[in-house]
């Protein structure tokens, strides 16, 4: 059986041309028409490598309920996250033939659809880019995607930090907004999912506070309390997603292809893709 990451390294397409995204965007339009919602992302995998490789899409999870993509992270971490642990080289390059791959895509999308430039965002992500620059050329580049900017206090903002530390932001003058999903009602079921919910892009003037949870809650909260990046690492380096980024290191266009299929899919399903965390930075080794 053949690496799944070499084989998609591979099979990398080169840059399909503006037919060829407009031909794509056609097929998946038609498989969301067509396709029941239980088998919507098997139709749509299968026609989407078609076009050539793709990268891991899903359903989503009790949080999001949203069909999303995973993106490279871990290794392609940016260097700017407090967070990343001393042995992952990180950068800090944004991986711009991504973003512009998805904007062309997206384009295409909205075209064929007759989407009105009013009609709200097609997805939503976040990024660790530092720069305020940057991030606001990101989502000028993509204007179709709601793009939070991690690691950042202000206005469009997300951060982790414990819940109990969440009074003094308040205290500071800030708006913070502990995430519905990781908070729970009287029987234990949380308080939203992000369909539901939809504070991360509809609501920019509040900051959106991320509790740490799962296995690195420990490591997350040690880190947070010394101060010191060397102390912890991030679940990208070890968690689930290190597993998604082993997967998911391919060209920027499986990757947009990707993105594409899980927009469509959340749009025929009444609700908003997620992209993934991280997803506009690379680390080198994706085309
Ligand atoms: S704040 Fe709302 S939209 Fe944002 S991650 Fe939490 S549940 Fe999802």
């Amino acid at each position: 059986m053949p690496d799944r990451v070499t084989d998609l390294r591979d099979a990398a397409a080169p840059t399909p041309t503006a037919l060829h995204s407009a031909d794509l965007v056609k097929a998946v339009l038609r498989t969301v028409r067509r396709t029941p919602r239980g088998r919507m992302g098997q139709a749509l995998r299968a026609v989407l490598r078609t076009f050539g490789p793709v990268v891991p899409m899903g359903d989503g999870d009790a949080k999001t309920d949203a069909p999303g993509t995973y993106r490279p992270v871990g290794p392609a971490c940016p260097t700017t996250c407090p967070l990343l642990p001393v042995h992952a080289t990180g950068t800090g390059l944004v991986d711009w033939g991504y973003v512009d791959a998805l904007a062309a895509l997206l384009k295409e999308y909205t075209k064929q659809t007759r989407r009105a430039p009013d009609a709200g965002p097609l997805a939503w992500t976040y990024t660790h880019e530092e720069d305020p620059a940057t991030v606001e050329e990101l989502r000028r580049r993509l204007p179709w995607v709601s793009i939070r900017h991690s690691d950042h206090d202000g206005h469009g903002g997300a951060i982790v930090l414990p819940f109990e530390r969440v009074k003094g932001l308040r205290d500071a003058g800030l708006s913070p907004l502990k995430c519905p999903a990781q908070r729970k009602d009287e029987h234990g079921a949380p308080l939203a999912t992000c369909i539901t919910c939809r504070a991360c892009w509809e609501k920019p003037q509040r900051l959106i506070v991320f509790d740490p949870h799962g296995g690195w809650e420990a490591k997350l909260r040690q880190a947070l309390e010394t101060g010191s990046s060397m102390a912890a690492t991030c679940y990208a380096a070890g968690g689930n997603v290190a597993l998604h980024e082993r997967r998911a290191t391919v060209s920027a266009w499986a990757a947009a292809r990707t993105a594409l299929g899980a927009i469509a899919w959340a749009e025929a399903t009444g609700r908003l893709a997620r992209l993934h965390v991280s997803g506009d930075f690379h680390g080198g080794q994706v085309s």
